[in-house]
């Protein structure tokens, strides 16, 4: 069996789409979302992570600010900028681009963002609104992992969901999401024994451990959803050979390039999952996705109580939880 597989760059397309619409209404009413951006030092990945966020607001018709301190800032330079962006009543969104020097206090500065500007949804308050199934804004991967489900028609109801990974801004997340969408969920992690039984019982897995290839293929049910967020560059030879044993054209590209993206889970699970995100281009683009999907719930939430009395049957993703 070949999986389906669950295009990101699809499903992005289809909530850009969506929020032109909804950013052109929001206009009429006065409305134009923002997202600040602030992108401390010069770590080459943050800086390319920021331009495409900011370029995404462009793409949409959204306002963006990108603030720029340089790596020497300290906590108390860093807490006056998020009071005056929390202050600023255009800003919609407030994205402090992790990770922050370390003489910054990045727990602090990340608490004092507003929770109704909070969307990366990061602050304990958004924490809490989603344990306690309140509406708020949701960290953006789960929220994209959730919409890639949903718009695949892939139930979640009464599925027996494994969620491998228990980080604050993955793992912690899918598995409320998923439980709030009522699928019985097992969080995993590092200490969890027997793993490959536990994920064999699996309807839906969602892997975000940071491990190349970590889950094999046969610990996969057939058939099942798997859901891979692990983003990891492989560069040596011999692990990306082993990887990509069976994808002779995908190693054949590793030599060119001398490095390929791989998930957490096994590339040769295409052939036991039911449903597979591919890596890249399945998880990935959704995260820019649902920070721009919260940007615009942010403005409508913040600005017009959440009514923008459109009467359009055709809900964007924003409006999800
Ligand atoms: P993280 O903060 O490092 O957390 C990793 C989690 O995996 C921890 O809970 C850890 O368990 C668990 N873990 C590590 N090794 C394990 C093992 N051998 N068996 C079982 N569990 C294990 O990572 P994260 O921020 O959640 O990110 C996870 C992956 O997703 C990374 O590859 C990251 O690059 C990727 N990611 C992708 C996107 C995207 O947009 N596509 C966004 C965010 C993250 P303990 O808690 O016990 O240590």
């Amino acid at each position: 069996m070949t999986a389906r597989i669950l295009d990101g760059l699809k499903i992005r397309d289809e909530i850009f789409a969506e929020l032109k619409v909804e950013v052109s209404r929001l206009a009429k009413l006065g409305v134009r979302p923002g997202l600040a951006a602030v992108l401390v030092g010069e770590n080459p990945a943050s800086q390319l992570y920021v331009k495409s966020k900011v370029a995404a607001c462009e793409q949409l018709g959204m306002a963006s600010w990108l603030h720029e301190p340089p790596a020497s800032v300290s906590t108390d330079y860093m807490l006056q900028l998020v009071d005056d962006l929390n202050k600023d009543d255009n800003v919609d969104g407030i994205l402090v681009q992790l990770p922050l020097p370390t003489q910054i206090d990045s727990k602090r500065v990340l608490e004092a963002v507003s929770p109704a500007k909070d969307v990366d949804g990061f602050h304990p308050v958004s924490m809490g609104m989603l344990v306690s199934n309140r509406p708020g804004l949701v960290a953006c991967t789960p929220a994209g992992c959730m919409e890639i489900l949903r718009r695949n028609s892939i139930s979640v109801e009464g599925a027996n969901a494994v969620v491998l990974g228990r980080s604050d801004i993955v793992g912690k997340p899918m598995a409320f999401l998923l439980l709030h969408a009522n699928a019985t969920v097992t969080i995993c992690h590092s200490k969890s024994r027997e793993l490959s039984e536990m994920i064999r019982r699996a309807d839906i897995l969602v892997a975000a451990i940071g491990k190349a290839g970590f889950v094999q293929a046969d610990w996969i049910r057939p058939g099942a959803a798997v859901i891979d967020v692990g983003t990891n560059k492989v560069t040596e030879t011999a692990e990306a050979a082993r990887l990509l044993a069976n994808f002779p054209q995908r190693m054949e590209k590793f030599r060119a390039k001398g490095a390929v993206l791989i998930g957490d889970v096994h590339p040769d699970a295409v052939n036991s999952a039911g449903a597979l995100t591919p890596v890249p281009g399945g998880v990935g683009p959704m995260t820019i996705t649902m920070l721009m999907s919260n940007t615009v719930k942010a403005a409508r939430l913040r600005r017009l109580g959440g009514n923008t009395s459109s009467g359009s049957k055709s809900q964007p993703a924003s409006t999800v939880r």
